[in-house]
């Protein structure tokens, strides 16, 4: 057991390759939330501080010499970081657990590796990204040229807070732009890690810096600000929207990832033993604070009772506790005030006509911290606010349908598209429900699978713009097209 003040990170904002206080001085705290108690304070980055972060990328950029590195020397500087991030990967993983209140087990076993994966992934982009020769008319030699967005303002969420990071720093990195990110405030921690191995990597100065702060301050500020070229966002439907309201001044560059309202589709023939699996974790993962959860669990008729007496039996068994503790499978959500808005959506769920047939309670045992039963509703419709709204917490929302055409319909009755997820033995079936859906990702007899390789984003009000495997070179490259007269 790592103790929290064992762990070695800064507790400063990240600058052109220095670690600094904010400017006033002000800091905020850092809240463990399986006990509730402050474990340290952090920068709070006001406009002077943000300005200094994309003044230092800004003249990374402007001069040339990190875009125009040797893209061999970039995929080692990249492969460096994963190795460090490997070589730091236990007292990373206690730092996102006393930060977030997720089980150790799984930000040893998930949020680390896979981060270290996106790394390892964009290392191997630098030497691949080209531009074409266009067959235009007449005597010229047309060619394109893919050259990198600039200064890249990314801001990230608090639910896999290292994880979101390493999907937006790779690609910008891989495609040579210089970064500010903006952790969240309830998981400022190891971003500022990943700023110390950045700076030990060999990352030129001004590369990656980090500035830590609410939304309202820190991500506003970053937002406006002129110099700034990007924006990547994951986060909420609300900020995104503000966030490409704000971006118009500028015509700044967006990429948003946001909210979800996931379908997740249990046909009568589908094997049920995995199906039960795939939907447990695929709603209570991460206490359900997870963009893809599938919160809307759609069971056929004739296996109906059978899926929700397990999918009780599931709830029922989940270890929940000391995040620290080999057995847990469930720890505490993020903050009190987001326990709050869980216990809310569930009242209001019951107001319209939901029961409650497991949780809805503050756990028992765990009188400290933020903690939430695994929950299940049934009864009702898709239109009820339970059904529409994303809750972002441990809450399932269970649904018969009669036929193939009815949830379908019903799949897509929501402003979300992030994700969808089926369960039939049927191969015709699956691949036509799997077209039907308005989704960025559907998985079929599976659930919550992620890979650098494989694209991730949203349709609808779940966002833009595809993050992950190639796409997201897209996200940070402008193409140049170049005309050269052969007369
Ligand atoms: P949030 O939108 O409140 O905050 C996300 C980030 O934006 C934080 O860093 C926050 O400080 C910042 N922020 C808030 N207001 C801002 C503003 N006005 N200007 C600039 N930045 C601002 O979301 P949250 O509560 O941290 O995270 C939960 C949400 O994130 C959920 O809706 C979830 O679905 C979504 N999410 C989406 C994905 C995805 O890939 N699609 C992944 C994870 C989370």
């Amino acid at each position: 057991m790592q103790r929290f003040e064992e762990i070695p990170f800064p507790k400063q904002l990240f600058i052109d390759g220095q670690f600094v206080d904010s400017a006033g001085g002000e800091t905020f705290p850092v809240v463990y939330p399986a006990s509730g108690e402050e474990i340290c304070r952090v920068p709070l980055a006001r406009d002077e501080d943000v300005d200094r972060a994309v003044r230092a990328a800004r003249r990374v950029v402007d001069d040339g010499r990190w875009a125009r590195l040797n893209p061999h020397d970039r995929e080692r500087l990249l492969h460096r970081i994963a190795d460090l991030i490997e070589t730091h990967a236990e007292a990373l993983a206690f730092l996102e657990t006393y930060d977030t209140g997720k089980p150790l087990r799984e930000t040893k076993m998930v949020d680390i590796p896979l981060t270290i994966q996106c790394f390892r992934y964009y290392a191997g982009w630098p030497s691949k990204i080209k531009g074409d020769t266009i067959p235009v008319r007449g005597q010229f030699l047309t060619y394109t040229l893919r050259e990198p967005v600039g200064v890249v303002g990314q801001i990230v969420p608090w639910n896999f807070p290292l994880y979101m990071a390493a999907i937006k720093v790779a690609p910008a990195l891989a495609t040579g732009n210089a970064v500010v990110l903006k952790p969240a405030e309830e998981t400022p921690l190891s971003a500022l890690y990943l700023a110390r191995l950045m700076a030990e990597a060999g990352v030129p100065e001004g590369v990656f810096n980090v500035v830590t702060g609410d939304g309202e301050t820190t991500g506003a500020a970053l937002v406006r600000h002129p110099d700034v070229d990007k924006i990547a966002f994951t986060g909420s439907t609300s900020v995104g929207q503000q966030i490409m309201r704000q971006a118009a001044s500028h015509i700044k560059r967006v990429s948003l990832e946001l909210g979800g309202k996931s379908p997740h589709i249990v046909f009568a023939d589908a094997d049920l033993s995995a199906a039960v699996k795939g939907i447990v974790s695929g709603i209570f993962y991460n206490q359900g604070e997870v963009c893809l959860a599938g919160s809307r669990i759609f069971v056929q008729k004739p296996v109906y009772e059978e899926v929700l007496e397990r999918l009780r039996d599931a709830a029922r068994n989940m270890k929940i506790g000391d995040p620290f503790a080999e057995e847990t499978t469930f720890g505490s959500l993020i903050s009190e005030e987001h326990r709050q808005r869980v216990e809310r959506y569930v009242g209001v769920g019951v107001e319209e006509g939901a029961e409650v047939v497991e949780g809805g309670r503050i756990p028992p045992n765990c009188p400290k911290g933020y903690f939430y039963e695994p929950t299940i509703l049934v009864g009702g419709h898709n239109r009820m606010t339970v059904a529409q709204e994303e809750i972002f917490g441990p809450v399932a929302f269970v649904l018969p349908f009669d036929t193939v055409e009815d949830v379908i319909g019903l799949a897509n009755d929501t402003k979300y598209g992030l994700a969808a997820g089926l369960w039939t033995k049927n191969v015709s079936l699956a691949h036509n429900v799997a077209r039907a859906l308005k989704a960025g990702t559907v998985w079929i007899n599976a659930y919550n699978l992620l890979d650098a390789a494989a694209p991730f984003g949203g349709y609808k009000m779940s966002g833009f713009g595809r993050e992950l495997g190639e796409e997201a070179l897209d996200l940070y490259t402008e193409c140049k097209t170049v005309w050269t007269s052969l007369r």
